[in-house]
């Protein structure tokens, strides 16, 4: 594989772009910017709301999306990183994370992209875990980068099994232990509102909370289910117990409302096969 269409990886944006989170563990000031960003999330989505055709308007929105899947989220994802990336440079966001899920597959697009419209990209992934939990796992620095790529190779390294070469690959998983053990550099959020860790195994969440003691997270969701409220009483009151912050993420699958239509399709066609 080359990169001469985009100048090699010489051309790569450096480390504080790729890893805006980066620059070490002063997490006090970190936790205060998610703070202030919970509070203000509804403020910022009813500014980003798009009503019919409205979707267009550029606004300085105080919110930053840590949850984005793209087309590389293979039949969970109906944006290309791109135009995830131009979306939130519309949005008036400063940055963004992609993570799509058990793989990096479309970091290096996005950073790209990202790059050029002015928006900072944060490199993550939603990471499978043995018995189907998730967690959302970002890139403070090169170092946690490595940790992701540690973590995704375990979670693949299964999936093709000696006699089965024929077959279709078992999907990925990872453990707890090993994330937890790979936790350096990374920041992990507790997963997504269905099978988000926290929701699906509490105790699991805690002991990965002490391996990222500093960089933990409680994500709270709203995907207009039921049971949202009750969901989010429950992480809130987990957060309160364990003394970390929680974060709202929007668990994003399509850049514009238009290919929400498209996401439908895919995820039908996932379940169906
Ligand atoms: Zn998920």
């Amino acid at each position: 594989m080359t990169f001469d269409v985009r100048g090699g990886t010489d051309a790569l944006p450096d480390d504080r772009e790729r890893f805006p989170l980066g620059g070490g563990r002063e997490r006090s000031s970190r936790r205060g910017e998610a703070r202030d960003g919970e509070a203000r999330d509804g403020e910022a989505r009813d500014g980003g709301a798009c009503d019919g055709g409205a979707c267009d308007t550029v606004s300085q929105a105080p919110y930053v999306e840590l949850h984005a899947h793209s087309s590389y989220s293979f039949l969970d994802g109906a944006s290309l990183p791109e135009e995830l990336a131009v979306r939130a440079a519309e949005l008036g966001y400063d940055a963004l994370a992609l993570t799509d899920h058990d793989g990096v597959y479309g970091s290096l697009e996005f950073a790209y992209a990202a790059h050029a419209v002015g928006v900072r990209p944060i490199t993550g992934a939603e990471v499978t875990l043995a018995g189907g939990a998730h967690l959302s796992l970002l890139c403070e620095t090169h170092a946690g980068y490595a940790n992701l790529c540690r973590i995704l190779t375990d979670a693949h390294a299964g999936t093709r099994l000696a006699g089965r070469e024929a077959r279709e690959p078992l999907p990925p998983e990872t453990t707890v232990d090993f994330v937890a053990a790979h936790a350096g550099g990374l920041v992990c959020l507790s997963g997504c509102a269905r099978n988000g860790l926290a929701v699906v195994d509490p105790d699991a969440a805690v002991r990965l909370a002490h391996a990222f003691e500093g960089a933990f997270y409680v994500e709270l969701q709203r995907p207009y289910e039921r049971g949202d409220a009750r969901r989010n009483a429950m992480l809130e009151e987990l957060a309160r117990t364990l003394g970390v912050p929680t974060v709202a993420t929007g668990n994003v699958h399509a850049h514009h409302p238009r290919r929400v239509r498209l996401q439908d399709t895919l995820v039908a066609a996932r379940r169906s096969s």
